[in-house]
Order: structure tokens, then sequence, then C-alpha cells
């Protein structure tokens, strides 16, 4: 069984692309992985390579020192580092967070934050939304900015704020008037480009969650923390429709991971299938064994349909709500059936730790549940394409 079974049909022109990605990922093997998962540490050398080669700031228009690439290219970006076996939610939110302030944020704040994001000198990978009290229901968030003088003061907390330890910046949405004061449901909400730097200590403490995964999540705690008035992006209480514009971006490109997670996981399953003889012969010559990897091939070549559409759409400037939404839950479930099909085909050795089945089915299966849960797709396609009443 040859490798690349699933790896060379992007039919894309991005080969060259696709391949130096590769080639840098090839220095991060499954041995370092491993120990970084169970030292539940941060990638930090993975992710100064990716940084350096300029691959994170690929949506950052040439004007602020990116590659100004397309939303495809990106997207086979972060594909290609999940097929390879490493983990790109180490970093993914660099790509796509500085989107908000690129879309929505003055020209002087673009000019100020934009080449150091480019650069990676500047890491904006935070993105403070969810809340524990608000969860999905992010209109009804807690944290609070009053407004004094030429500052806002900050308290609440956030929860499930992934890399806030490895950030400079985080993109934090916050209440500026209470809910029952404002003419529309979604207004009073406002984003600020929060320097944590300066924060931290001063109001603002960050404190880690262990999870099931090396992924690098935290709470945050702003006490009084006092953020000056020209963090503010866009415009004050019309935050929320400024960081629903970045969200397909980002479902977009977790999507694509798991198109690479899939794809990963049906060349290990194929190629041990090919590999190991039970009873006198391959395991994968019995139906039984084949047809779950053949199963899981079909589905992840069907969802990455959706993620092309979706990242077609979202680059000609058209609406592509639906299909991030889609692409993102079809290819999630799709990573998470190659995923099962894997451990299968592999019997026990599935579960050993130096076969990196096991980890990699450990961060796959957050993608059903984060940025946006299953059950809030399948709302969203019944409300906003089906028509049907909004069922919250
Ligand atoms: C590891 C990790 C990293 C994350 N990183 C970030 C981050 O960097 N920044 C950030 O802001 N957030 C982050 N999140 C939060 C993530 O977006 C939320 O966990 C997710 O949106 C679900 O919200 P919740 O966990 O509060 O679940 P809840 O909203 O409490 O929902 C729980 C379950 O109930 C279902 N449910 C809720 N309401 C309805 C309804 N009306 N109809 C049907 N089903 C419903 C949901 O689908 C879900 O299955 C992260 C989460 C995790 C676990």
């Amino acid at each position: 069984m040859t490798a690349n079974v699933t790896r060379d049909i992007a039919h894309d022109d991005l080969t060259p692309i696709r391949e130096s990605v590769r080639a840098l990922c090839a220095n991060f093997p499954g041995e370092y992985w491993r120990r970084l998962d169970r030292e539940r540490a941060y990638p930090a050398e993975f992710v100064a390579a990716l940084t350096k080669a300029g691959f994170l700031a690929a949506l950052i228009p040439e004007e602020y020192g990116g590659s100004g690439l397309t939303m495809t290219a990106a997207a086979a970006i972060m594909e290609e580092i999940q097929a390879s076996g490493c983990n790109g939610a180490a970093c993914h939110a660099q790509m796509y967070t500085m989107g908000t302030l690129l879309r929505h944020g003055s020209g002087e704040q673009k000019k100020r934050y934009l080449p150091g994001i480019a650069r990676g000198e500047l890491r904006l990978q935070a993105f403070g939304v969810t809340e524990p009290t608000s969860g999905t229901d992010t209109l009804s968030l807690r944290t609070t900015a009053v407004r004094d003088g030429d500052h806002y003061i900050v308290n609440g907390q956030k929860i499930w704020t992934s890399r806030a330890e490895h950030s400079d910046l985080m993109l934090l949405l916050a209440r500026t008037a209470a809910r029952e004061q404002t003419a529309s449901r979604t207004a009073g909400l406002t984003v600020f480009l929060v320097d944590m730097r300066a924060a931290r200590g001063n109001g603002l403490t960050i404190r880690p969650i262990r999870t099931m995964m090396n992924h690098a999540t935290t709470e945050v705690f702003f006490e009084n923390l006092r953020v000056p008035a020209d963090a503010v992006i866009g415009r004050e209480g019309e935050g929320f429709r400024y960081i629903l514009s970045g969200m397909n971006a980002e479902r977009i490109l977790i999507a694509a991971e798991c198109i690479g997670d899939a794809k990963w996981f049906i060349e290990k399953a194929a190629a041990y299938a090919g590999e190991r003889v039970v009873f006198g012969r391959p395991i994968g010559q019995n139906q039984g064994v084949q047809f779950p990897i053949a199963r899981a091939y079909i589905g992840m070549r069907a969802a990455e349909l959706m993620v092309r559409e979706a990242a077609g759409l979202y680059e000609a400037g058209r609406d592509c709500g639906a299909e991030a939404n889609m692409a993102k839950h079809l290819a999630a479930e799709a990573s998470w059936a190659a995923a099962d099909m894997c451990v299968q085909t592999h019997g026990g050795f599935g579960v050993a730790e130096e076969f990196d089945i096991e980890r990699k089915i450990r961060e796959t299966r957050l993608n059903t549940v984060a940025p946006i849960s299953t059950n809030l797709v399948l709302s969203y396609i019944a409300e906003h394409v089906l028509g049907l009443p909004r069922s919250y």
C-alpha cells in the first residue's frame, strides 16, 4: 500500500504550497507531538517554524506584510498540517482572528497591528467570546466594559479562551450597553483589541483548563481591567455583527483541518490494512475491513467538496454562511467517522500511544463541539436555509 492515497487527489493548483507545508511538518514527527501531549506543553517550535515560513500570515494582504493568499490556499495549509499528523489548533487563530481587525478596524489600527501580526511578532490568537453562563447564547454574555474617560473598565469572565497564554493580543467581546437599553437584540456588544502583555497582572488573570487533548485553553478573569478607548474595533455597540463576520473564515479553516485529519486516519488505516497479516492474508483483503475504509474515504471526499465550495464563495465575497456551516459539519463528522474506523482497523494497536491514533482521535473529537456545536449548525440550516421557525 502506497502512502498519499488520499493526498494526491487535491486537483488544485496549490501543489507547491501543499508540498512546502508537508516538508515543514516532516520535521515534527509523532514523537514530538506525543511528548508535548504527555506534558500538555505548547508546540512553540512548530508554531515558530510555521510563522517563519509565512504560513500563518496567509490571509493578511501584502500591503500589511502578509502573503495575501486566498481562503482556498489558507485552507490547503491547514489541511496539510493535519494530514501530516501535526496539530494546527495550536495556532490556527493567528490566521483568521485578524480578519475582524482587517475588515472593521480603522486605518490607523491596521497599520499599527497587522504588520507585526504578519511577522509573528504580535500574536493575535486569543478570542474571548464564550462565557461560563452564556455558552452558545453569545447575546447573553455578561462581561461588561464601562466607559471611564479615555478608557473602558472591563469586568467579567471568559471560558475556553484558547491560546491566551501564548498570545499578545486578545479580541474581546464585551457588553457596553445593557440588553434592555438597546434598540435591537444584537446591539450593545463591543469588540476590543486588548493588549494582554500590559493587562496580565493588572486586572487580567489567565487560568489554564486541562482538557482531554493538548489544547492550551484557559479561563480568563477581568477585574477592573483598564482598556484604552482606542482599542475599540469599529463602532461601539456593533461588535456582535463584527464577530459573526469572522466566523465563516474560522469554520472553513477548521473544516479544512478536519479534512486533513480524515486523510491522515484513512491513509494510516489503508496502509495498515495492506500490511497486517492475520489468518494468512492481509486484513485489508476482508471486505469487513476494507469497506469501512472505503466508506470513510467517500465521506471525506464529499465533505471536501463542500469545504471547497464554501472557500470559493468566501473569496468571491459572496454570502457563505450556510456553506461554511455545512462544510464544518460534514468535515467534522467525516473526520470523526474516519477516526473511529482507524481504531477499529488497527485492533489493539489503535489505542497504543505510539501509533498516534489515540492522540489524533482526541484532537479531532473537539470539532463537532467547537467552534460551533452540531445542533447549532442544524438550527442555522433549519432557520436560514429551510425557513423553519427559530428554535431558540
Ligand atoms: C477546547 C475548546 C476550545 C475553545 N476555544 C474557544 C475560544 O478560543 N474562544 C471562545 O470564545 N470559545 C471557545 N470555545 C467555546 C466553544 O465555542 C463552545 O464550547 C461551543 O460553542 C459550545 O458552547 P458551550 O460549551 O457553552 O455549550 P452549551 O452552549 O452549554 O451547549 C451544550 C450542548 O447543548 C446544545 N444546545 C445548546 N442550546 C441548544 C439549542 N437551543 N438547541 C439544541 N441544542 C442546544 C449544544 O449544541 C451543545 O451540544 C472552545 C471550546 C472548547 C471545548
